[in-house]
């Protein structure tokens, strides 16, 4: 340890990590932590911050963002420091038409000139025929993970087998990762068709409130899941699952990572803490695609997220304008979710005993950091790691409300309820971000953060 007074000084807290917690005063020096240890000095120190009771976190990474709706690249990262995160993974997405290159150069501009947070990219296809030929040089520009829709097809954004096996065969061959929205499309259209055209179809405001997860079923989330890792086994591809919503397809990802396969699961809050009830109640607010499904999911998700079968959780943040008493199957798919991720996993598992604090910590930060190759620069706290820090008071309690969220999406589906345990400050690389209730960092100054190969995921 050098010997010079520290910039930053936070005493007395329980520093939380992947690999267990303990007590610890953190030191910074500039943007990187250089001690972390008991009774650090603090003699010239220049802030010095007494959190005794608190837990120190590493900065939560949200790698599930799409700040493309009502929430902008600043809107996103605003609403996210709220929340105690501190860097995003967001989607770039190139629509039917639009050039896959260009879509990544704009939103990684965007991220520098307006983001509040570092951030890094995934680029997502809608015409993967056309798009998949600028794989390698999005690759070239720090981005290896791809997303590709198997369901959509009525709307014309799916990628069929031929060429998402293609896409894997590709991102194989460069050291790349496929994602995929894992739904069987043909399927889904053919149900929602069915219910269309139906003895209901008539009531316009509710048709699909009533049947949308009726024509979603987890059987055909399962069959496109199991199909996507037998086609990213034949072609040896890393394969990552955003948003699993559901209990039985947990066996086919168990099995193949038994085998050795390199597939890694997401889930997100809204499918950990909410059931389908809940589009009864909200309408199409609650419309998310794959659907938030029944309390036996739920509690498979927290199992499987337990036992290490899926390693992260991620909000898939995409807030939408929607008309809650018009026709149902003309509101679009998602959710605002950015801002809530570390109280409710908190609150959802740490508060009821269904995970830990350390893994909550793999599964907000670590596993994060590792599978996208971040890792150790973030998801730690460890001498050399970017000084990304969030302080969290366990003992506070905090009601959500439709009115005091920040997205532009003036909802949240969690209104009304009470957690408890609440982030009170955050630091990205040692400069304060969330303080007293407020966010006080300014756009600009953040870094982009090229992703890597995925090493050492805690299972
Ligand atoms: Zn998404």
């Amino acid at each position: 340890m050098d010997n010079r007074p520290f910039d930053l000084l936070l005493t007395g807290g329980i520093v939380v990590t992947g690999a267990g917690m303990r007590r610890a005063d953190v030191g910074v020096h500039g943007e990187t932590i250089a001690a972390v240890e008991a009774d650090l000095p603090r003699q010239n120190a220049q802030d010095v911050i007494d959190v005794t009771g608190k837990y120190v976190f590493p900065g939560i990474i949200d790698v599930h963002v799409h700040p493309v709706y009502l929430d902008s690249v600043q809107d996103c990262a605003r609403v996210a420091a709220y929340g105690g995160t501190t860097t995003l993974l967001y989607y770039a997405y190139a629509r039917t038409g639009d050039n896959l290159v260009q879509k990544v150069e704009e939103m990684l501009e965007d991220g520098l000139a307006n983001g509040l947070l570092d951030f890094g990219l995934h680029a997502g296809m809608f015409e993967a025929p056309r798009q998949l030929e600028d794989i390698p040089q999005v690759f070239e520009m720090g981005i290896r993970t791809f997303k590709f829709f198997m369901p959509y097809i009525k709307q014309g954004w799916t990628t069929d087998d031929y060429h998402l096996i293609k896409a894997m065969d590709m991102l194989a061959d460069l050291g790349g990762m496929a994602m995929v929205h894992a739904e069987n499309g043909g399927a889904i259209d053919y149900m929602e068709d069915k219910y269309l055209t139906g003895p209901d179809a008539a009531d316009k405001k509710h048709p699909l409130a009533k049947y949308f997860n009726a024509s979603r079923p987890a059987a055909m989330e399962e069959e496109a899941i199991f199909r996507a890792i037998r086609m990213a086994e034949v072609m040896d591809c890393p394969l990552y699952i955003p948003h699993n919503t559901t209990r039985r397809a947990i066996r086919h990802i168990r099995e193949a990572q038994a085998a050795g396969m390199p597939v890694y699961a997401e889930t997100c809050p809204q499918y950990l803490t909410l059931t389908q009830d809940v589009i009864e109640e909200r309408g199409a607010l609650a419309k998310i695609g794959p659907p938030i499904r029944t309390a036996e999911d739920r509690e498979g998700l927290w199992d499987a997220l337990a036992e290490g079968v899926i390693q992260v959780v991620a909000t898939d943040h995409a807030p939408k304008d929607k008309d809650v008493d018009g026709d149902f199957i003309e509101q679009p798919f998602g959710s605002p979710q950015i801002e809530t991720l570390l109280p409710l996993v908190y609150d959802g598992g740490v508060n009821t005993g269904k995970i830990s604090t350390v893994r909550l910590v793999q599964v907000l930060c670590e596993n994060p950091a590792r599978i996208f190759g971040l890792y150790p620069q973030k998801g730690t706290i460890a001498v050399g790691s970017d000084a990304d820090l969030v302080v969290f008071d366990p003992n506070r309690t905090f009601t959500i409300t439709d009115e005091n969220q920040h997205s532009n999406a003036g909802y949240s589906l969690y209104d009304g309820r009470t957690v408890l345990g609440w982030p009170e400050m955050t630091f990205q690389r040692g400069h304060r971000v969330l303080w007293q209730g407020e966010i006080v960092a300014q756009p600009g100054g953040v870094q982009f953060l090229p992703t890597l190969r995925a090493k050492g995921i805690r299972g």
